[in-house]
């Protein structure tokens, strides 16, 4: 038996050990931890949805309607008419033939790629994928091979090395730690030249990109024909919880038989698909949330680069900023939450080896004053405690 407790003292002498933050309060840009109030730019509630009052209403009106717990899976006897109704309503919002809801986004790459891979067949993803599709190659038994960040050349390559076998590209739309989003057209076309699958998990693009928030495959004009797997989260820009996959009919059915993820867990309960078809109404209805956003990107960029700080090439709500090492991102998060903001401190392995950052992350619901706010204290924290770190 290995000594846990001795690598937990190696690992926060490695600057590496997690902990977690306590709230007191609801999720929004401002939140309690200790009896302090704290401005916070670090959750994924880009339009700031999760408290919003006619989400919180249509959540508790499904309560009073469909009970708490949803009692078994979709299979056996937990499929309500309202989840019936956000799936319809999801796939009409991205414009494909029909989607299926998983509990989560994680379960939902997971769930996918078992179903459509196996021994013998390849994922291609790229090196900064989130970990659930890391994950789900793995657990697919197909062989995993990853292709350098968003580069379009090393993929192709690696599609003309060809084998027998299925071939599935996975990569984010909005990559999660960095903001950046995929060469999408580029990969689509390769995917189609090869008669590869096409797979974009689109965490963070969904809600806040492309005409409507319909995502970074509408931003980039791409149809269910050009990108048959759609991997979508609720958890993030939607506010509430949970994911679904969009796609063809015959993605969706073949998912429904055979992904485990989806088989062999109890759905969640049918309030949530309440008050995430109420989210779905904001995220459609609210362009004047997108724009809130694109105005407080651009500000906070323009701030960050009159200060010098290091930011990724990034035009979506997440705003990296890069730091020396682990130790500094943890102190300089520490140094901002003495100052009353929470950011978190973003280290490997979420983020490769020497890349340890400031994961900033912009709500709709942020104001400019705050976003000032925000770089005046990044002004005095790096002013004091960072050192420049090399170029990677
Ligand atoms: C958050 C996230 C997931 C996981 O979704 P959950 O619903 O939180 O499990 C998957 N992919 C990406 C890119 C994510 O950011």
């Amino acid at each position: 038996m290995k000594d846990l407790a001795a690598q937990l003292v190696l690992r926060k002498q490695q600057h590496l050990y997690r902990s977690r933050t306590i709230l007191d309060s609801p999720q929004g840009v401002e939140v309690t931890v200790e009896g302090r109030r704290y401005l916070s730019f670090c959750s994924n509630d880009y339009l700031g949805l999760a408290n919003h009052p006619e989400v919180v209403a249509a959540f508790h009106k499904g309560l009073d309607e469909w009970g708490a717990g949803s009692g078994a899976a979709h299979l056996v006897s937990g499929h309500s008419r309202v989840h019936h109704e956000l799936e319809q309503q999801l796939a009409d919002f991205t414009q494909r033939p029909r989607a299926l809801l998983f509990s989560t986004g994680y379960m939902a790459n997971l769930g996918v790629m078992a179903a459509l891979l196996g021994h013998g067949d390849r994922v291609l993803g790229d090196r900064t994928n989130h970990a659930s599709l890391l994950d789900a190659a793995r657990l697919s038994g197909a062989r995993l091979l990853r292709y350098r960040h968003a580069d379009v050349a090393d993929l192709s390559g690696r599609l003309d090395a060809a084998t027998a076998g299925e071939c599935l590209v996975a990569t984010d739309g909005v990559f999660s730690m960095d903001g950046d989003v995929a060469p999408l057209a580029e990969i689509a076309a390769l995917c189609a030249q090869h008669q590869a699958w096409c797979m974009v998990d689109d965490a963070h693009g969904l809600g806040v990109l492309g005409p409507g928030g319909r995502g970074s495959l509408h931003a980039a004009g791409l149809t269910h024909e050009q990108v048959p797997v759609l991997m979508g989260t609720l958890g993030k820009a939607f506010g509430t919880f949970g994911a679904f996959v969009a796609g063809s009919d015959a993605l969706i059915e073949t998912l429904i038989q055979q992904a485990r993820t989806y088989i062999y867990t109890t759905a969640t309960p049918a309030a949530l698909a309440s008050a995430t078809l109420a989210a779905l109404q904001r995220v459609r209805a609210d362009d004047w949330r997108r724009a809130q956003l694109v105005t407080l990107v651009q500000q906070f960029r323009r701030g960050a680069a009159q200060l010098g700080l290091r930011l990724l090439a990034s035009e979506t709500p997440i705003q990296p900023l890069l730091v020396v090492d682990a130790e500094a991102a943890l102190r300089m998060s520490a140094a901002l939450r003495e100052q009353g903001i929470l950011v978190t401190a973003i280290r490997p392995p979420t983020v490769p080896a020497g890349s340890a950052r400031l994961r900033i992350t912009l709500s709709a619901t942020h104001t400019e004053q705050q976003v000032e706010h925000l770089l005046g204290a990044l002004e005095k924290v790096f002013a004091t405690q960072n050192t420049e770190p090399e170029i990677r």
